[in-house]
């Protein structure tokens, strides 16, 4: 929407100072913000019903958010404050700088209210519903996570809350429901097909159909149709912003790499969005490898979820991207050891990127990801969830190839994985795992 924006014509040349405290004016980050088109990917692939929500959205995101219409920025900054407990610290990892031999920063979105980023993007879409006139919210989950944030935000912001969340995942988190409950949400069990995540979206796409008139349909990712895959970057892209300007106050410049790990890719493309621009600085956008890169075609299961490095062109949930397909173009089952990154899309900016050959993909498999839960864990004192644990899965196997000052975002803290963290760790022999025989029978 550059009629709302100032001109671009300083951030296109600038690489100082005053550009470093100016991120939104540049080019990179205003990406897709007019169609939603990144290069093939991207679009608005909705059924009919659904495009008055989704025109009446638009709107919406170019007055309030890319606008600052009735001050929505700025209400939204002040509570990702006050609510939220921004800024993050952006942490010298002394441990791991002197393990890998070059600076190791940390970005602490663990530290952000509810443990990971997912509130920079369920606060801004739940304040924005309200200022849209909203009555109601609904969001779809996953592991729950998502789900959490949203509940939290909508109590917060007092405005009723349903989640849809498959009936398979209500089984196996309950912890997370139990969570939304507190706060307030009601949980809509979806018993359709397998009774997780790919189900609960189109339920709750279905639900934003008919009821678009009160309801705002708060999506957890930057996925889905424009404009949902850039208006969750612009709240994820707070992450970055922050980042570059504390890089440049604690090393005097700029990183020479940034690493994120990429399920939809929320945490990804808000740690990447203030960095797209600078052509030095290295992007790594770290996919869940599962147990193997290899296909199961047959079965019509993809081991992993690693949809940027092994995927292919397709259609789902509203979006061209690249997808775990097979030949026909069906939609795999994908796996990861983490729930949030275990989705067989990612988002249509980080496709085009990587086509683009501005962010790198790499792959890291479960039991690397699980050596660099514990390592993180023993070396700094921070437990990060499983999803987080794959970008220092890459510091462990790629430190070499990367330049002198590494930022890495910790999209999360681990408390709810400690179950799978217990049972993964126990089939495996990692050097830096706790010595837990005390307990009979081993964890
Ligand atoms: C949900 C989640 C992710 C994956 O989501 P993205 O949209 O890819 O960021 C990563 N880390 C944590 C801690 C999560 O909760």
């Amino acid at each position: 929407m550059s009629e709302t924006e100032p001109t671009t014509s300083e951030a296109t040349s600038a690489r100082d100072g005053a550009d470093a405290a100016t991120p939104s004016r540049r080019p990179g980050r205003e990406r897709g913000r007019d169609d939603g088109k990144f290069g093939p990917y991207g679009g608005q692939y909705v059924p009919e019903a659904l495009m008055p929500a989704i025109e009446e959205l638009t709107d919406a995101y170019r007055r309030y958010v890319l606008g600052n219409e009735d001050g929505f920025m700025d209400e939204f900054r002040e509570r990702l404050a006050d609510f939220g407990g921004r800024p993050t610290p952006l942490q010298r990892a002394d441990r791991l700088s002197e393990r890998y031999d070059r600076e190791v920063y940390l970005k602490r979105e663990d530290l952000l209210h509810g443990g990971a980023h997912k509130l920079n993007n369920a606060l801004g879409q739940v304040l924005l519903a309200k200022y849209m006139g909203k009555e109601r919210i609904v969001a779809e989950t996953g592991a729950g996570q998502h789900g959490t944030a949203t509940a939290m935000a909508a109590a917060h912001l007092d405005i009723p809350c349903e989640i849809y969340m498959g009936e398979r995942d209500i089984n196996r988190q309950r912890p997370n429901v139990f969570r939304m409950k507190l706060n307030g949400a009601e949980v809509n069990p979806v018993t359709a097909g397998r009774g997780t995540l790919k189900e609960a979206i189109s339920e709750t796409m279905r639900d934003w159909a008919t009821t678009v008139e009160n309801t705002h349909y708060v999506i957890g990712s930057i996925v889905g149709p424009h404009p949902f895959p850039v208006m969750v970057r612009d709240f994820q892209a707070v992450i970055s912003e922050e980042a570059r300007e504390q890089s440049i106050e604690k090393a005097g410049e700029l990183p020479t790499d940034v690493v994120a790990c990429a399920g939809g890719g929320s945490n990804t493309m808000g740690t990447f969005a203030g960095f797209v621009d600078d052509e030095a600085v290295a992007l790594h956008a770290v996919e869940a490898g599962g147990s193997t890169l290899e296909v199961d075609e047959e079965a019509g299961v993809a081991p992993n979820s690693a949809s940027l490095y092994t995927g292919e062109e397709g259609v789902l949930h509203g979006a061209r991207t690249k997808l775990l397909q097979d030949s026909d173009g069906q939609i795999m089952e994908s796996h990861s050891i983490s729930s949030g990154l275990d989705y067989a899309g990612v988002g249509p900016e980080l496709a085009y990127l990587v086509d683009e050959g501005r962010v790198s993909p790499v792959a890291v498999d479960d039991d690397a990801a699980l050596e660099g839960f514990h390592r993180l864990s023993s070396t700094e004192g921070i437990i990060p969830a499983l999803e987080t644990a794959h970008a220092f899965g890459f510091l462990e196997e790629h430190h070499e190839e990367l330049g002198d000052r590494v930022v890495v975002n910790v999209s999360g803290r681990g408390d709810k994985d400690l179950d799978a963290a217990i049972e993964e760790t126990d089939k495996r022999d990692i050097d830096e795992a706790p010595d837990m025989s005390m307990f009979t029978g081993g964890i």
